[in-house]
């Protein structure tokens, strides 16, 4: 049995319902919209969140917080998403030279020293902030800086979707093995939220593929295999009508979650007990791979 947890960042509970019927198979036998934090700003902060989501505990016990380096503050998500789409060429070159500073000095982003619910047996995580490394977060959010300055539509989403496949990819592989619980963060709907919250048919357009991707895992999953999808907070947009007052690309408290189970985790505190409850030990052997190390250094692969 697999159990995966697959974090879709900032999936909106009320854009599910908005985009339905193109977003019915984000919509499980469970689905409810979840209780998430705001820590160190205003609303819910992506790497915290998740870093949450991972261990049970609050930014200062887990210690993935708003400080932790410059990556995390990244000025490009808060700049980009109070211009979206209304960039004049005097804010493009700021953002420009915001990109080749930041790029200039990457840094790993932030990781907990505490234990997380991905250190139990026979379990594995890919992308998933505060607890690996974040290249492909990084990823995702070079893309965004690249959007804010001369990006065509269609090569972002392009971009974007295609990093989107191979998380969605490389989770249904992990079906096909030993794995007991396979946890991978997705930034796609919140890199699309950003660059397109006054873009009805354009964010329609990602979550209803974002959709075909979870149609895919639901098809492949076994017999005995769970799916969770939890977000760590939604995304505000022109369109939506709740949002009226409120600006458009920043963080919503909509955070959702929807599960192949008949029980779901009610806050982003609750997700450690929730994969306690559901989780099997896997039966895998321990055999070890038995490499030609003569063929290898012959062909010089190895030393
Ligand atoms: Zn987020």
């Amino acid at each position: 049995m697999t159990l995966v947890v697959l974090a879709l960042d900032a999936l909106d509970a009320g854009l599910v319902e908005y985009f339905a019927p193109e977003t019915d198979g984000l919509v499980l036998e469970s689905s409810a919209e979840i209780e998430t934090y705001a820590y160190s700003k205003d609303e819910p902060f992506t790497p915290e969140v998740w870093a949450t989501v991972a261990t049970g505990l609050e930014p200062p016990e887990h210690g993935v917080t708003g400080s932790g380096t410059s990556e995390w503050e990244n000025p490009l998500l808060e700049l980009g998403s109070k211009v979206t789409g209304r960039l004049d060429e005097d804010v493009r070159g700021t953002l420009g030279r915001l990109v080749r500073r930041t790029t200039g000095q990457r840094e790993r982003l932030a990781s907990t020293d505490a234990e997380t619910t991905f250190d139990r047996e026979g379990a594995v995580v890919r992308n998933w902030p505060g607890v690996t490394d974040g290249r492909d977060l990084q990823r995702a959010w070079d893309l965004m800086a690249a959007a804010s300055e001369d990006l065509s539509r269609s090569e972002f989403d392009r971009r974007l979707l295609g990093l989107a496949a191979e998380q969605f990819g490389w989770a249904r592989e992990m079906l096909e093995h030993d794995v007991s619980l396979a946890g991978v963060h997705v930034h796609a709907l919140d890199s699309a939220g950003h660059a397109y919250a006054g873009d009805e048919e354009a964010l329609g357009h990602v979550y209803g593929r974002v959709n075909g991707f979870v149609e895919e895992l639901v098809d492949a999953l076994g017999e005995d295999d769970e799916l969770l999808i939890l977000s760590d907070h939604g995304m505000r947009t022109t369109f939506y009508p709740p949002d009226g007052d409120e600006t458009p690309a920043t963080h919503s408290w909509r955070a959702y979650a929807t599960a192949t189970t008949d029980s779901l985790p009610s806050s982003v505190y609750d997700v450690v007990d929730w994969v306690d409850e559901h989780w099997e030990r896997a039966d895998g052997d321990d055999e070890e791979v038995d490499v030609a190390v003569d063929r290898l250094r012959e062909l010089g692969y190895v030393e």
